[in-house]
């Protein structure tokens, strides 16, 4: 390579990327390119200012800088759909839907650390835990486990399994039990459900708790 060519290659990468941006501008309509309102990609999209701002000392006009965006003849014109538009409104909602539910969620777990702080206190629910025990339900023979993520009142939470008598338990239901190994209450959240036969329970069941109570 003589220095001609080493010259050629470096002027090349200096002014290659504004060369292509120059092309790119001259040849807008060439060049498909995402409309930013119907968010299609299209050959016709060309930046167009949508709003703008004033720039300067207070009391002063200042000038005006503009917000730009890519739109598509159809969305220049005003005719497109408004797929951006449309988008925040479906994202907010979302949002709306999100908080209402965590909301909910809260109030129910309040509702259950409040009867498993009462139960503490309270030792007649052993005989309603004894009672239920026995009647640890089969469904064709099969066993309901849940593995639940217990929130005891004072140790750090953990995964546990447990045998359940309702039937109709869900993953994310909150429930009050107490642990086997300490006898203590505590609630935790359903994180599994799982329906197993005598030889495939996750924790032999003459060992395993009973859930005592679903929150829904
Ligand atoms: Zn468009």
């Amino acid at each position: 390579m003589d220095e001609f060519e080493i010259m050629l290659i470096v002027i090349l990468i200096i002014i290659g990327p504004s060369i292509i941006h120059g092309l790119n501008m001259l040849f807008w309509f060439i060049i498909p390119r995402k409309c930013e309102r119907c968010l299609e990609v299209k050959f016709n999209v060309q930046k167009v200012p949508v709003g703008y701002y004033r720039v300067g000392a207070p009391g002063w006009r200042g000038t005006k800088k503009y917000f730009y965006e890519r739109k598509c003849a159809d969305c220049r014109k005003g005719i497109g759909p408004d797929r951006k538009f449309e988008l925040l409104q479906q994202e907010k909602k979302q949002r709306e839907k999100e908080k209402v539910l965590s909301e909910k969620q809260a109030k129910i777990e309040k509702k259950c650390l409040n009867d498993v702080r009462f139960y503490s206190k309270n030792e007649k629910i052993e005989l309603i835990y004894n009672e239920k025990k026995d009647k640890a339900i089969t469904i064709k023979n099969k066993y309901l486990y849940v593995k639940v993520t217990v929130f005891p009142l004072n140790n750090k939470s953990q995964d546990y399994s447990f045998v359940t008598n309702f039937s109709n338990i869900l993953v994310g239901d909150y429930v009050a039990f107490r642990i086997q190994y300490n006898n203590e209450w505590a609630y935790g959240i359903v994180k599994k459900v799982m329906l197993c036969s005598i030889n495939d329970v996750p924790y032999p069941l003459e060992m395993t708790s009973l859930i005592l109570k679903v929150y829904r």
